[in-house]
């Protein structure tokens, strides 16, 4: 459970000739953000100043985190890698495969039983590697994180979109896709685009029932869903240092909510206090001695519009608590306008659960202020017209509310406490007549309020405000509640007022904890075995793909044109598929089901050109693997955006796909493809895209001299009998295509540790 405080003593001491180097390059006062990102250079000192938005950057980051359902697919992929251990420290956290229903111990145990496959590989491959690993129950990645491995000044990636939580201790902490988390945990640089720059300078001070929630509820309407993008969000002024850490962390935690590359906050008292309450004395004391690095530089934020892309100024002492929803997070609306704008827009204004929870708002101060309003409920006389349901965020946090009667004031109230895990915030929650689909009306802690997210009903209208809000509303039963004016009729008829609420930064008595649910990894892992069977559907080892083999690529059958927009979701579908996310060839059946074929309109019907029959992409593709034909998929712009899953370049690539060409790429798809050995490539010519027939044989001619920026010649064979040659570009550096002759980045990785 340790953290690795060499390590951090080691990226601290690297701080004062890396700032100072890039003070040189950059030559102006420089942003937090940008202190942490030139401190963290693959190559070290900086030889140039990057450009926001445009520059590629490789990094060096400090630390991997992977949640249960990611770090599956991350993993299989390390161990072809074939390095002994982990380059740099790693952990694993079982919160997502748990389900919510009739509360912790049921509930955590039918979840052990259920996923024990996947939970007995994660914990062997975690011990045979070096990673520490958080055995479900232990609690909800990002909490745990926070209380245990997050660092001021450091740099770590995550496979999940909310590993930006741990900004809240003032880290640049980004989500990011399995490949990438295989690339660092083997030892290779990680590349990212130099982000763009927002600063949101915090005036006054939180009062009342206005939380740190309301923060970023109101960035998020501000910004929007996509407002962030490509940007990291760095938050300043007295404002911030006000906020509690774990405040700071709920606030960059839903910065993913707007699509920020990450959102981070200078080191201060609150960060310290953190820091020494959860036993991390000596991550306090060296951050004291580079304090001046683990801040923006005065004359920064003296004058922000200068240094920063975009500026946005919030006075705390006027925000008021806020209901961001429903079915996105960024529509906001404040307490106080609610029931007018639910009557407006028809939204039910019966409440029927409150939950408080998630890797957003399950902290103890968070715990602590919802049952400052939960006890008054019980005090005044007054009846709970929701249900209530809490997922703490760590059995830390769990075990110390529950020693400070945090969690009895709740249990008062009937709430159910589920498990220390993600439960209804991912839609692990078997929610009583979910399936009616019902309009009905929620509110929770949580981050995101998508349809269906909580419990698969799309008429479930879910509302996303503080933990405190969450108590008072669900409490009053009433979505147009007001708690700062409003009254409540208690059982004896009188009407009665709840006080805003209080709670405890931190708990008085400190944390505690019996079993913090933590597996250290093996000192040497090398005799482990890692466990998985080969009858199992839901994991499956992989196979390292085959080298090239040394000549161009004739006579492959086109297997689909796609049509307009192809994401990663059209090529690999989510939902129902997630639980194959560690068997790729399970997974393999849900190829392109999702995109448009060009020639027909439809989904997942395309023809098999050896047949002449007509039937979904997956089974074409088997099809023609079996037959031992080579394939390509073609597509239109974009290809590959969205979510960052390599299993949509793995996928094709273990049916025997051998090229995807396409009118543009979406980066770090093409990026995937790269990686796993498939030919990426573009049409110089965007027109020639109307040029591929549906009954082509192809040829990729060059390959023997494939270099950097030669394009490629690609023969199209028709079925008349003629033919055209279309020149097609690629962006393979030396690198990547050895990565392609070598048949995937991995193998090249694995050959060089066996040197
Ligand atoms: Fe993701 Fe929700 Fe779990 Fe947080 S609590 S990691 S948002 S599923």
């Amino acid at each position: 459970m340790a953290f690795d405080i060499d390590m951090i003593k080691k990226v601290y001491s690297q701080y004062d000739e890396r700032i100072a180097a890039a003070r040189q390059i950059v030559n102006k006062p420089l942003t937090l953000s940008e202190k942490i990102l030139y401190a963290h250079l693959w190559d070290g000192n900086a030889t140039e100043a990057y450009e926001r938005g445009k520059s590629y950057v490789d990094f060096a980051p400090d630390r991997v985190a992977m949640q249960d359902a990611t770090a599956q697919m991350a993993l299989l992929q390390f161990m072809q890698a074939g390095r002994p251990k982990v380059a740099v420290p790693s952990t694993v956290h079982c919160d997502h495969l748990i389900q919510a229903k009739e509360g912790a111990e049921q509930d955590l145990a039918r979840a052990k039983n259920e996923s024990s496959e996947v939970f007995n590989f994660l914990s062997s491959v975690s011990n045979k590697y070096g990673i520490g690993f958080w055995k479900p129950g232990a609690g909800i990645i990002h909490q745990v994180v926070l209380e245990n491995y997050a660092f001021p000044g450091g740099l770590m990636i995550g496979t999940d979109s909310h590993t930006v939580n741990a900004g809240g201790l003032g880290m640049v902490a980004i989500g990011v896709g399995g490949a990438d988390a295989c690339d660092v945990m083997a030892g290779l640089p990680w590349e990212l685009k130099f982000p763009k720059l927002i600063g949101i300078k915090l005036t006054g001070k939180l009062s009342g029932w206005a939380a740190p929630k309301d923060v970023i509820l109101k960035v998020a309407g501000i910004l929007t869903v996509k407002g962030g993008t490509g940007a990291i969000v760095e938050y300043f002024g007295e404002g911030a240092e006000s906020l509690s850490c774990t405040g700071k962390g709920t606030i960059c935690n839903m910065g993913a909510e707007i699509g920020a590359t990450t959102s981070t906050f200078g080191y201060d008292d609150s960060m310290e206090r953190y820091l020494r309450a959860t036993g991390r004395e000596e991550i306090a004391d060296a951050a004291n001695m580079i304090k001046h690095h683990l801040t923006g530089d005065p004359e920064v934020y003296a004058d922000p519009e200068q240094y920063f892309d975009q500026i946005i100024e919030i006075n705390l002492s006027e925000l008021e608590p806020s209901l961001n929803g429903p079915f996105t997070p960024d529509l906001y609306t404040p307490v106080s306008r609610m029931r007018e704008e639910a009557a407006k827009n028809g939204w039910p204004l019966a409440v029927e659960w409150g939950l408080i929870g998630s890797c957003t708002n399950s902290s103890y101060e968070d715990l602590s202020r919802a049952a400052s309003i939960a006890k008054q409920a019980v005090e005044k006389g007054l009846v709970t017209k929701a249900e209530f349901g809490i997922n703490p965020g760590s059995e830390q946090v769990r075990y110390t509310a529950d020693r400070d009667g945090l969690l009895k004031t709740f249990e008062d109230l009937n709430a159910t406490i589920f498990t220390n895990a993600c439960g209804p915030c991912i839609g692990m929650w078997d929610r009583a007549g979910a399936e009616k689909q019902e309009k009905n009306t929620i509110v929770h802690s949580f981050n995101r309020n998508f349809a269906k997210r909580a419990d698969g009903n799309p008429n479930t209208y879910a509302f996303v405000t503080s933990p405190e809000m969450v108590a008072a509303i669900a409490i009053s039963g009433d979505l147009g509640f007001n708690p700062v004016t409003d009254t409540l009729t208690n059982r004896n008829g009188e009407q009665v007022k709840l006080d805003p609420p209080t709670g405890d930064e931190l708990p008085a008595k400190g944390f505690d904890v019996e079993d913090p649910g933590y597996q250290a990894p093996a000192e040497d892992g090398s005799s482990v075995e890692v466990a998985v069977s080969p009858t199992s559907d839901r994991l499956q080892l992989l196979d390292p793909f085959p080298a090239w083999e040394g000549t161009d690529l004739k006579g492959l059958k086109l297997l689909i044109k796609t049509k307009g927009k192809t994401t990663t979701d059209h090529i690999s579908m989510a939902g129902p598929w997630l639980k194959y996310r560690g068997h790729l060839d399970n997974i393999s059946n849900n190829l392109l089901i999702g995109a448009v074929n060009f020639f027909n309109d439809k989904t997942d019907y395309v023809k098999n050109q050896l047949t002449g029959e007509y039937g979904p992409v997956p089974a074409t593709q088997r099809a023609y693997k079996a037959a031992g034909v080579g394939t390509i998929i073609v597509g239109d712009e974009n290809y590959g955006e969205g979510s960052s899953r390599e299993h949509a370049a793995m996928e094709p690539r273990h049916l025997g796909v051998r090229a995807v060409l396409v009118k543009s790429f979406a980066r770090i798809h093409e990026t995937n493809l790269k990686k796993q050995g498939m030919l990426a490539l573009t049409f110089v010519d965007k027109d020639d895209y109307n040029k591929i027939q549906e009954n082509d044989s192809i040829d990729i001619v060059g390959l023997t001299t494939f270099a950097p920026n030669e394009p490629l010649t690609v023969v199209l064979n028709h079925q008349d009998g003629t033919s055209e040659q279309i020149q097609v570009n690629h962006t393979y550096n030396a690198q990547q295509i050895g990565w392609f002759k070598a048949g995937a980045a991995l193998n090249i990785i694995r050959s060089n540790q066996s040197k």
